[in-house]
Order: C-alpha cells, then sequence, then structure tokens
C-alpha cells in the first residue's frame, strides 16, 4: 500500500481536501481518501508541497499532426490555417511522422495526462497508441460535404475504424466540422454511432456562421480555391450550430470543440435539443489561429459540461492541461482553480464514458495522481506522483 499527502487533494468528487492521505493499493487503485493522518503516526507517508489532481482528460487532439509543429504560421485565420494543414500534413516520410507521433505521446504522459478523445483521418496512430499507456478514444474523422459522396466517404470510415478495433483500441466516427460534412453524411455516422461518443469542431471561426447565415465568406473562397463546386448547398439563414446540430444529437456524448463563435442563443439551442452535450474549450489552438478566446462564463452561466482539449502540435505549442486552464484561469477571473479542474478530469472522462476508472480520487478507481505546483492561480505538473 501507499499513502500519499500534499497540502490540497482535489479528489474532484468532493471539496478540497487540506493535508488529506490517498491510500493506494500496488497497482494505483484508490483505497481510500482519509480527511486527516490521524492514527497514521506509524505509517510511511509521502509528503508533497502543491495540490494533488487526478490525471488529466486531453478531450481533443491531433496526435497524426504532430509533426507540424511549429510549421503553421499563426493568427491567419481558420481557412488560411487548413490551407497550409492541407499543404504540408504529407510532406514528411513515414518514419519522421511517427517519431514525432511517438513524442507527442510521451508529452502527453509527461504532462499528467492519463486520456485522450483523438481526431484520426489516417492509420498513422495506431502502432503508437497501442503501445501506449494512454487511454485513447479515436474518433475516425470524416469529410466530404458533397451529399452524392456520403455513402463512400462513411464506407472508407468504417474501414479505417477496423484498423483501429483490430489492435483493441476505442474508435468511433466523427465528422470533421458543419461547413466540410453533409446532413446525409452526419445522419450516417449517427446511426453507425448508435449513442456512442463522438465530436464534431464547432463554431471556430466567424466565418463559418456567416457561411450558413448568408453563404458568403472566406469557406467559399476556400472551395474556390480548390476547385469544387458547391452549387449542392444553399444558405440556412441560421448559424452553424443551428444548422446541423439536430442530425448529431442521437450520439449519447457530443462534444462540440472550441465554441469560439458561439452566441447564448446557440448555447441554448443546443441544451434544450439535447442533455449529453459537452462543450470543448481548446483556448491555446484558438489563441493561435483566429487570436480569439471562446466565453467560458456563458457556458458556465448555462451550465453547460465543460471540457478541456490540447488541439494538435499543428496548433498549439505544447500538449499541455495545465497551460489551457492557465490562459482560461488568467483570462476568466471568475474561475476557480477546482471549477477549472473538474472540466480537465472528471468531465473529460465522463464525455468518453470512462469515468468508472478516471477522472476523479476516488475509492475503486484508478484515475493517475498528478502532483502540480500553483502560483496563484498559475499552475503546472511537477511529478507524476501514480
Ligand atoms: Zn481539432
Amino acid at each position: 500500500m501507499r499513502f500519499i499527502t500534499a497540502d490540497t487533494i482535489y479528489s474532484i468528487s468532493q471539496n478540497p481536501i487540506n493535508n488529506g492521505v490517498i491510500v493506494l493499493d500496488e497497482v494505483g487503485q484508490i483505497l481510500d481518501v482519509l480527511h486527516s493522518d490521524e492514527g497514521l503516526e506509524k505509517t510511511n507517508i509521502e509528503k508533497h508541497k502543491g495540490i494533488i489532481s487526478p490525471g488529466f482528460v486531453n478531450a481533443h487532439c491531433h496526435l497524426e499532426l504532430s509533426h507540424l509543429k511549429g510549421l503553421i504560421p499563426e493568427k491567419t485565420g481558420i481557412v488560411d490555417f487548413a490551407g497550409h494543414v492541407i499543404g504540408k500534413r504529407n510532406a514528411i516520410s513515414d518514419e519522421l511522422k511517427q517519431e514525432a507521433i511517438r513524442l507527442a505521446d510521451e508529452e502527453i504522459q509527461r504532462n499528467g495526462i492519463v486520456a485522450v478523445g483523438d481526431i484520426s483521418n489516417d492509420d498513422s496512430t495506431v502502432e503508437v497508441k497501442s503501445k501506449s499507456r494512454i487511454q485513447y478514444h479515436t474518433f475516425i474523422e470524416l469529410i466530404g460535404f458533397n451529399p452524392l459522396n456520403a455513402q463512400k466517404i462513411y464506407e472508407t470510415g468504417i474501414e479505417l475504424r477496423k484498423k483501429y478495433w483490430d489492435k483493441n483500441l476505442i474508435a468511433t466516427l466523427a465528422p470533421h466540422a458543419s461547413y466540410s460534412v453533409s446532413l446525409e453524411l452526419m445522419n450516417l455516422i449517427a446511426k453507425e454511432n448508435d449513442g456512442k461518443s463522438t465530436t464534431i469542431h464547432n463554431q471556430e471561426s466567424k466565418t463559418e456562421n456567416e457561411f450558413f447565415e448568408k453563404g458568403t465568406g472566406d469557406f467559399i473562397k476556400l472551395y474556390e480555391s480548390l476547385g469544387l463546386k458547391i452549387d449542392y448547398f444553399k444558405p440556412t439563414t441560421k448559424s452553424s450550430l443551428q444548422s446541423y446540430l439536430q442530425n448529431l444529437v442521437s450520439n449519447k456524448n457530443l462534444a462540440l470543440v472550441h465554441n469560439t463563435f458561439s452566441s447564448e442563443e446557440d448555447i441554448r439551442f443546443a441544451e434544450k435539443l439535447s442533455a449529453n452535450l459537452f462543450w470543448c474549450l481548446c483556448p491555446n489552438a484558438n489563441l493561435y489561429i483566429e487570436q480569439s478566446l471562446p466565453n467560458a462564463p456563458l457556458l458556465i452561466q448555462n451550465n453547460c459540461k465543460i471540457v478541456i482539449g490540447t488541439d494538435g502540435l499543428a496548433s498549439n505549442h505544447q500538449l499541455s492541461i495545465t497551460d489551457e486552464l492557465n490562459k482560461l484561469l488568467n483570462q476568466f477571473p471568475t474561475i476557480s482553480i477546482n471549477q477549472s479542474l473538474t472540466w480537465a478530469t472528471l468531465k473529460g472522462a465522463e464525455f468518453l464514458g470512462i469515468q468508472n476508472q478516471f477522472g476523479s480520487i476516488e475509492k475503486g478507481k484508478k484515475p493517475g495522481l498528478v502532483l502540480l505546483e500553483n502560483e496563484g492561480k498559475l499552475l503546472s505538473v511537477s511529478k507524476i506522483l501514480q
């Protein structure tokens, strides 16, 4: 057995405990969480300075883009960003791509992350994921705006998912975004997922709303520059979210990723439509691409379930949940450390459906334990305890 204590234990399932003691068995499963060390005078207790948190759940990452670290210019807006990613994502040998994925997986572990929802367009992450200590849930990302191609693209996704399933990895289908996936393809994805977790990039840019509301803006230019005719598309006069969400709500847990330009009307519309929504915030990626941040207080006011993602290294300098939380804690002073840690642990675990093992320091769970330092509200990982 191991006995571990620190200045404060953020168990997440109950209020923060000062000088509490976590009791673990040999394999890291929680046996008990004590409120003091009374009666343990003769026991060897590991004492730490700082905060103990459960391991983090990174709800949104793109491991397969790890080799793009530092290669995509910042603050160009989503359309130029997408153009750079499309142009550069395959300009690398398989060997170097694998090496970048392996290093990213190591970085994730070093940063106290124990589970990841990861977007995949190909099978390049199968090998690293199958050997990793991290619990991965792969979202097989499908892209196809032409309704006539929906069935074909869906079948490609099923084939790719099999490569993950063959290695006993968890994988479900996921639409990329409203402006790149037809409603027909969304319907096929929702039916196939049959109540399992999935995700979609949502309202990451202003121009995404403009595309649906007016049929103008940078996405029209993007399709033109790619030589793709989209005459089949008719603007809905509604925001992006309000144009597609009804086609995806049969998925049990749906994470909307980014939400940088979601209005209060969008949030209310969405929450009314589904009780199983998660709002994933990736603030560093939003700053990298759009120089904007999502309105976290508005989501809190509307009782939304918030989760945290790092996005991938194409749009971030690191894969660190504490770095994402620091951006939010710094920008929105009303957010407390305990609240933000709840998003980064238990809410993420609930989104991925793995809360029986992960997300809180509770008897019977094996959530991983991370020692954090905090200078005011600036968090950093100082040690992985379990
Ligand atoms: Zn993403």
